[in-house]
C-alpha cells in the first residue's frame, strides 16, 4: 500500500496555513492585501504621495497653515506604558530599536494603518541610556544640499510646529524655531551660495550674510576667516528630542502598536519560494475561513484610536487565530476562552458562534475529535436558531467536517451516511449556484474526503472516480497549479495501485510531480518521488524504484524536509526488505 499520509494531510487542515496577516483573510480584500510586506509598502506608497503633494515648493503655502489645536492628551493611558508590552508571536512589521527613528516609524505606520497592521518595536535598552536620540542636541536644520534632505526637514519642521495636534500637550516638544547659522570660508562660499539658492527654491527660507553684516548682526561672533554666512529665517531651530521620542512611543502605543523589551540577535530567513508559492497558489486550508465571515474583522474607518470592547474582542480572536497558525494551541485555547467571555459580556450572538467555530476547528486540528464534534454541533444549533437551514452552505460545511472526523475515528458507517447526506445537498446547491466558488470548493473537498472513506472500505474504483471528480472541481476553482491537485492526484494513484493498474498510477504520479515542481514544493515533490519508487517496487523494477527513492531522499535532505526524508526512508526500507525476501 502506498503511503500518502503527508500529502493527504494538507487537505485535512481546517485552518489556513498561509502566512498570517493580522486581518481576516476572508473579508473580501484583494489577495495582494493579504501580504504584510505589500500592504506596508502600499501604505508607505500612499504616504509618500501625500508628502510629495505637501511639498509644492512655494513659501506662500505656509501662510494658511491652521493654528494647532491644543488638547490635553491624544491618547488615554493609565500612566505611561513601559516596554513590558505583551509579547507578540506575529507581526506585520517588526522594528528593531525603539529610538527616535524606530518609534517614529511605528507611530506613522500605526497612525496610518491603525488595526490594518500589527507593528512591533523591539528595544533592548529600557532606559535608552545609550541611544543617540537621548543625547542628541535636538537641532533642526534645513540647510542641506540634497533636495530630498531639504524636503524632509521641511516636513519635520512642519510636523514639530503642529506637534500638539498629533500628540496633545502632555509632553511639550519645546520646538523653538530661532534659526541656524552656517558659516563658510573663502573656499566654500560659492557652495554655500548654491545650496542657499536651492533651499530657498524649495521653500526653506534663509538669507546670505557677508562677513560685515554678520559682524554687525552678531557682535560676539569672531568673523576672522569667515567669508559668508547663511541664516535660516523660518522653522529652523531646536527641540527636545527625548520629548519627541516619548511622544512617538506613546502615540504608537495609543494607536495599538507594541513595544517589547528584548534584543534582536539574529534573523532566520524563510524560503522565499515557499512564501511566494503560498500567495500565488491557494491551498485548500481555506475551508475554515470560507465557511465563516461575520464581518467581525472589518478594520473600521480608522478614525477612532480608542479600543472599544468590540475591537478588543476582535483583536483577541485575531490573536487566537495567529496562535493556531503558529501551532501554539494552548495559548490559542486560553485566548478563545477569553474571547468567549468577552462575546458573552457584549451579548454578541455572532461573536459567540464565531468563537465556538474556531474552538471546534482548533479541536479538530488537535485531533480531539469528540470535543470538536460537540462544538461543531453547538455551532450548527446556533446557526439554525439564526435562520440557517439544513441546506445552507455553513451547515453543510460543518456536516462535511463531522463526516470526515468520523472516518478518521473509524466510524465508517456514520461517516458514509454523513457524506452521502452532505453531498446530496451540495449537488443541489451547485446546480443552483454553479459559479459560487465557495460551494464548489466545499463540494470538491467533500468528494475527496468521501473518496478517502471509500478507500478505507476497499471500494477503490468508486474512490478513484470520486477523487477524479474532486480534482476536476478544484481545478475549476483554483486552476491547475495548486496543492490540492497534487494531493488528489496522489490519492488517485493510490487507488490505481490498489486496483493493480501500475501504468495509470505512475502516469498520475508523474503528473502530480510536474505540478509539485512548478509549485516549487519540495515536500510534495519528495513524497511523490518516493511514492513513484514504491510503484516501481510493486512492479518488481528495483533499479527504477531505488532511483526515485534516492532522489526523494536527496531532495528531503537538501531542503531539510523531515516529511520527504521520512517518506524516502520508508521507500528505501521497503526496497531493502523486498531484496531480503
Ligand atoms: C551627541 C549627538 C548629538 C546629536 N545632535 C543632533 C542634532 O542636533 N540634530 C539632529 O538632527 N541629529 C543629531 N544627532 C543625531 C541623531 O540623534 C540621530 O541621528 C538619531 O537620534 C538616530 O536615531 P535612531 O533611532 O536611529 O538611533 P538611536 O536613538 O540610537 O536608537 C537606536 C535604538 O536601537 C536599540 N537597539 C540597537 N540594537 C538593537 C537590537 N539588536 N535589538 C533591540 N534594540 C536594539 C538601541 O538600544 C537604541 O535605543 C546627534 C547624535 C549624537 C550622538
Amino acid at each position: 500500500m502506498l503511503r500518502s499520509r503527508h500529502v493527504m494531510r494538507q487537505l485535512q487542515l481546517p485552518l489556513q496555513r498561509a502566512y498570517s496577516t493580522g486581518s481576516n483573510p476572508s473579508d473580501g480584500k484583494d489577495p495582494e492585501d493579504l501580504h504584510p510586506i505589500r500592504r506596508t509598502f502600499r501604505l508607505l506608497g500612499n504616504d509618500m504621495l501625500k508628502i510629495k503633494e505637501f511639498f509644492v515648493p512655494t513659501a506662500e503655502k505656509y501662510k494658511d497653515v491652521p493654528k494647532p489645536i491644543a488638547t490635553q492628551s491624544k491618547f488615554k493611558f493609565g500612566g505611561d506604558k513601559g516596554l513590558d508590552d505583551e509579547f507578540q508571536t506575529h507581526c506585520d512589521v517588526l522594528i528593531v530599536g525603539g529610538g527616535g527613528i524606530g518609534s517614529s516609524i511605528a507611530f506613522w505606520l500605526k497612525e496610518k494603518a491603525r488595526n490594518g497592521l500589527n507593528v512591533v518595536v523591539v528595544e533592548k535598552d529600557e532606559k535608552y541610556t545609550r541611544s543617540a536620540t537621548r543625547v542628541s542636541l535636538g537641532a533642526l536644520t534645513q540647510q542641506f544640499s540634497l533636495p530630498e534632505n531639504i524636503q524632509m526637514s521641511l516636513f519635520g519642521a512642519e510636523f514639530l510646529r503642529n506637534a500638539p495636534e498629533h500628540f496633545g500637550t502632555d509632553i511639550p516638544i519645546q520646538y523653538t524655531p530661532h534659526g541656524q547659522l552656517v558659516l563658510a570660508g573663502e573656499a566654500d562660499a560659492d557652495m554655500l551660495k548654491q545650496t542657499s539658492q536651492l533651499q530657498n527654491e524649495l521653500g526653506a527660507r534663509n538669507e546670505l550674510l557677508t562677513a560685515e553684516r554678520l559682524a554687525s548682526r552678531f557682535p560676539w561672533l569672531n568673523t576672522k576667516d569667515v567669508a559668508l554666512g547663511c541664516l535660516g529665517l523660518e522653522r529652523e531651530g531646536w527641540f527636545d528630542p527625548w520629548a519627541l521620542l516619548t511622544n512617538y512611543r506613546r502615540g504608537a502605543l495609543g494607536y495599538g502598536g507594541h513595544f517589547v523589551h528584548g534584543e534582536v540577535v539574529d534573523f532566520v530567513f524563510q524560503n522565499q519560494d515557499q512564501e511566494q508559492r503560498s500567495s500565488a497558489h491557494p491551498n485548500t486550508g481555506l475551508i475554515f475561513t470560507a465557511a465563516f465571515s461575520f464581518n467581525l474583522f472589518s478594520s473600521g474607518d480608522g478614525k477612532d484610536a480608542e479600543e472599544t470592547p468590540e475591537t478588543k474582542l476582535v483583536n483577541t480572536i485575531k490573536r487566537s487565530i495567529i496562535c493556531i497558525q503558529n501551532e501554539q494551541y494552548d495559548k490559542a485555547e486560553q485566548m478563545l476562552h477569553l474571547s468567549l467571555r468577552m462575546a458573552q459580556d457584549l451579548q454578541s450572538s455572532h461573536g459567540i458562534t464565531y468563537v465556538y467555530d474556531i474552538m471546534a476547528n482548533l479541536a479538530m486540528e488537535r485531533e480531539q475529535f469528540k470535543k470538536a464534534e460537540k462544538l461543531f454541533v453547538d455551532v450548527m444549533k446556533r446557526l439554525m436558531s439564526d435562520g440557517h437551514t439544513e441546506d445552507s452552505p455553513k451547515i453543510l460545511h460543518i456536516s462535511s467536517k463531522i463526516a470526515h472526523m468520523s472516518q478518521l475515528q473509524g466510524e465508517l458507517e456514520k461517516s458514509f451516511q454523513g457524506f452521502t447526506w452532505t453531498l446530496q445537498r451540495l449537488a443541489k446547491l451547485v446546480k443552483e449556484m454553479p459559479k459560487d466558488n465557495d460551494i464548489l470548493e466545499l463540494y470538491g473537498l467533500t468528494k475527496n474526503w468521501f473518496g478517502q472513506l471509500l478507500m478505507k472500505q476497499g471500494k477503490y474504483t468508486e474512490a478513484k472516480n470520486l477523487f477524479k471528480e474532486a480534482l476536476e472541481i478544484l481545478v475549476e476553482v483554483y486552476g491547475t497549479l495548486n496543492d490540492a491537485s497534487v494531493t488528489i492526484l496522489n490519492n488517485i494513484s493510490v487507488a490505481y495501485v490498489n486496483l493493480e493498474n501500475y501504468t495509470e498510477a505512475k502516469e498520475t504520479l508523474l503528473h502530480a510531480l510536474s505540478i509539485a515542481k512548478e509549485l516549487k514544493d519540495a515536500t510534495q515533490e519528495g513524497v511523490i518521488q518516493a511514492n513513484l519508487g514504491l510503484v516501481y517496487l510493486r512492479e518488481g523494477l528495483l533499479k527504477e524504484a531505488e532511483k526515485f527513492c534516492k532522489l526523494a531522499w536527496k531532495l528531503g535532505k537538501s531542503h531539510k524536509n523531515a516529511d520527504a526524508i521520512e517518506q524516502a526512508e520508508y521507500c528505501l526500507n521497503e526496497i531493502k526488505s523486498s531484496i531480503n525476501r
